[in-house]
């Protein structure tokens, strides 16, 4: 059998870590083509020893000083502009991208625009830019697999069903660090609280988006965008255990759920491995023992769920807004600029102002993105 080409981004974050460690326990099934990292160019080179034939990347060009030496002549594709190109110009099947935040979306566009599938772990691409992935992916025939562990589910519940069954996808939140803080301690936390996620290990950003589920409301943009559901058909419920990551609700009124482990390893290697699936060696769920809960989300605890169901519903040039706003306000947040609850204050504010409801070009997607940030900054400086 062909081993299964792959270009991974975001090697050397917590998606791509686990990805090598997905890849690495099934020997001669897959060859890892190209490696790209942002800025860590030592943990790029250690990923990169089991792949010694491999094409290197280091796509942010603030470069730490002391590992551009080590970086040596290995590390060839070099910004932003270096891993377009290597993404275009390397033979492979599957990007996987792990990227985070915004600098997700140019390889995302990089992998469908040179036919490759996208196994996609960076949420801010479809919520900054669906309509050209999509676009992408057809003109090419290729596909998106979600990786986000929600996605990765509802994708797998999807497809066993059937979409034209589900009448809705419900996606699972933790409910994160502050799920049972009195409310009024809220105006006080600091973001190292914010970033002890409660069940995953995760990056910083994004856990100090579960506290305030800006990351779920990303999801329901992603969900609702994905598979093709009004905003009013995706739904959110708290569930602190965080081992059913999806569900869909039948027309016969019956719930199908996806539970397993809380283990990232288990949606990249289905990612990696469709339309086949493999036996998976991670994460197997016992549930004798186990309870499961559910609570209906706090509007009042979590007013950033809110605003993404109305970016949603405004269109491509608010989720965008959404997402760079978020994105200030949390730097802002974790650099002592802006309190816990000043960050959706910061995102409401931006979302004011009269976003174009289609994005038609990637220049137009920069340019949204671009202005929201200016706001979102002016909107940290007023609080
Ligand atoms: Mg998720």
């Amino acid at each position: 059998m062909n081993k299964k080409r792959l270009i991974l981004v975001g090697a050397t974050g917590s998606i791509g870590r686990q990805t090598l460690e997905a890849v690495a326990s099934f020997p001669g099934r897959f060859e890892v083509v190209a490696l790209a990292a942002g800025r860590n160019a030592r943990a790029l080179l250690d990923a990169a020893r089991a792949w010694p034939e491999a094409r290197l990347c280091l796509a942010d060009p603030h470069t730490e000083p002391d590992a551009a030496e080590a970086a040596s002549d290995a590390i060839v594709y070099r910004g932003e502009a270096g891993l377009d190109t290597l993404i275009r110009d390397t033979e492979a099947d599957l990007v996987v991208n792990g990227a985070a935040g915004a600098a997700g979306l140019v390889p995302s566009l990089a992998a469908l625009e040179s036919g490759k599938d996208l196994a996609l772990a960076n949420k801010e691409s479809v919520v900054m830019a669906f309509g050209l992935l999509k676009t992408a992916a057809e003109k090419h025939g290729r596909a998106i697999i979600p990786i986000d562990s929600e996605h990765a589910a509802l994708f797998q519940l999807v497809r066993r069903i059937g979409v034209d069954e589900i009448e809705e996808l419900c996606i699972t939140a933790s409910g994160g660090a502050f799920r049972d803080r009195p409310l009024a301690d809220l105006a006080s936390v600091r973001p190292d609280e914010a970033a002890a996620h409660p069940n995953w290990q995760m990056g910083r950003k994004i856990s100090i988006d579960s506290a305030t589920m800006a990351n779920k409301g990303l999801e329901v943009i992603e969900a609702a965008r994905l598979f093709g559901f009004t905003p009013d058909r995706v739904k959110v419920l708290i569930h602190p255990q965080s081992l059913v990551h999806a569900l869909v609700r039948a027309r016969d009124a019956s719930l199908y759920a996806n539970i397993s482990e809380a283990d990232m390893r288990i949606p990249i290697l289905n990612a990696l491995s469709w339309p086949e699936s493999l036996a998976s060696p991670f994460g197997r769920l016992e549930l004798a023992g186990r309870s499961l809960e559910f609570r209906a989300v706090d509007p009042a605890r979590y007013p950033l769920l809110g605003l993404a169901y109305e970016a949603l519903a405004h269109g491509e040039g608010a989720t965008v807004a959404y997402n760079a706003a978020d994105e200030v306000a949390v730097a802002a947040f974790e650099r002592g600029e802006l309190g816990f609850l000043g960050i959706a204050r910061v995102v409401e504010a931006t979302l004011r102002a009269p976003w174009p409801r289609h994005l038609a070009t990637l220049t137009e997607v920069r340019a949204a993105d671009h202005e929201a940030r200016r706001r979102a900054a002016s909107a940290v400086k007023e609080l």
